[in-house]
């Protein structure tokens, strides 16, 4: 038992997500003793849902793998090609089958969090799972549970689930440290064009005369227009980018892609579905957008600054629209007023 606790206090203690997974699979490990095991979540979007392996460890293995955190949704398997997965969120319960290898067996147990995607944990092992020990896996995926929900109490605004303001700052840095391994890599092979993840950016996402809306709707309505919206930017960008809310009604996006050209048309489809789209009762909403490319030396207000600056060019150059800091500085609209040094791009 008290392997048990010591398990669950080293499960808890981390406030990292991707962490929690390796260690609910190391835990898992060491405890029940299985052939292999790995956790797996849904991601994607309605249209397109793939599975991610967040954490596994085979047999011969000493530490967990994972998928890397940018990978193209196609590479990863198909939702629909793992039907006893599917049976195992659907109902909500523990499937046993058998496994591919020759006599042993795999059990599934539904792993459901409330704002992180839905993913099943997998346990491979020499024979049928006793009772007991499924007891002992669930009581665990309770926990982990409830300590997911705590975490999203601290780090999520209430009122659409995104990432709220507090949390940037963490969220930004750990961005910068990938993306300048990153940047390393590229630099030694030359091109412009290098992995997902290569290039990150920031885009400051506000909405256009929001206070009207509120004037004239109640702010009942305007807070139905904020869920819609935040429903809209979890469509438009991936599941490895961060969305934030960061006060009333604007938004902040921290976006990885493989070359700095991706990242406009990314933000520009968003203006382009949110002013398509018709909000119940106020009709069409539109945003503008600011965007800038991470550098070196950024810290998490240095490029949330110039993105600020370029949205306040789009609200003053006719709104519902999106602008570029580097491209307004570059045609002269705007001024870069950071130092030489901090020039180089990742
Ligand atoms: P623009 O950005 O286009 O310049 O005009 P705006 O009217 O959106 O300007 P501003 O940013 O000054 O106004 C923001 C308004 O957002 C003020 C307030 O009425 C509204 N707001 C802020 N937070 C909330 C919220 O949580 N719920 C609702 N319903 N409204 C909010
Ligand atoms: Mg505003
Ligand atoms: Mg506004």
């Amino acid at each position: 038992m008290t392997l048990v606790v010591e398990h669950l206090a080293e499960l808890t203690g981390f406030r990292d997500r991707d962490l929690l997974d390796v260690t609910l699979v190391s835990a898992l490990r060491e405890l029940l003793r299985p052939l292999s095991l790995g956790i797996y979540r849904v991601v994607g979007d309605a249209k397109r849902q793939h599975w991610l392996t967040r954490a596994r460890i085979g047999e011969h293995d000493t530490t967990a793998a994972a998928d890397p955190l940018w990978t193209e949704l196609d590479d990863l398997p198909a939702f629909d090609s793992r039907p006893d997965r599917l049976a195992c969120l659907r109902e909500e319960r523990i499937i046993e089958r058998a496994s591919e290898r020759e006599g042993l067996a795999m059990q599934l147990f539904p792993v459901l969090t409330e704002h992180e995607a839905a993913g099943v944990l997998e346990i491979e092992t020499r024979g049928p799972m006793p009772a007991e020990q499924q007891r002992t896996v669930q009581g665990i995926l309770r926990i982990y549970r409830n300590f997911q929900s705590l975490l999203d109490y601290s780090e999520r605004d209430t009122l659409t689930g995104l990432l709220n303001r507090k949390t940037f700052d963490e969220c930004f840095l750990r961005l910068a440290v990938e993306a300048a391994n990153g940047s390393v890599a590229r630099a030694e092979s030359g091109g412009r064009r290098r992995g997902l993840g290569s290039f990150a950016f920031l885009g400051v996402i506000d909405i256009d005369h929001f206070k009207r809306v509120n004037d004239t709707y109640g702010h009942l309505i305007g807070d139905e227009v904020l869920l819609l919206l935040s429903r809209q930017l979890r469509a438009c960008f991936r599941f490895y980018d961060h969305l934030f809310r960061f006060g009333g009604e604007e938004f902040v996006v921290l976006v990885r892609c493989g070359a700095p050209d991706d990242a406009g048309p990314v933000f520009e489809r968003l203006r382009a579905t949110v002013a398509a789209y018709a909000f119940p009762r106020v009709g069409q909403v539109t945003v503008s957008v600011g965007i800038s490319q991470l550098r070196a030396a950024d810290t998490p207000s240095s490029a949330f600054e110039r993105a600020d600056k370029a949205l306040y060019w789009a609200k003053q150059n006719g709104r519902n629209r999106v602008a570029d800091f580097e491209t307004l500085v570059r045609g002269g609209a705007l001024e870069d007023s950071s130092r030489e040094s901090d020039v180089e791009l990742f």
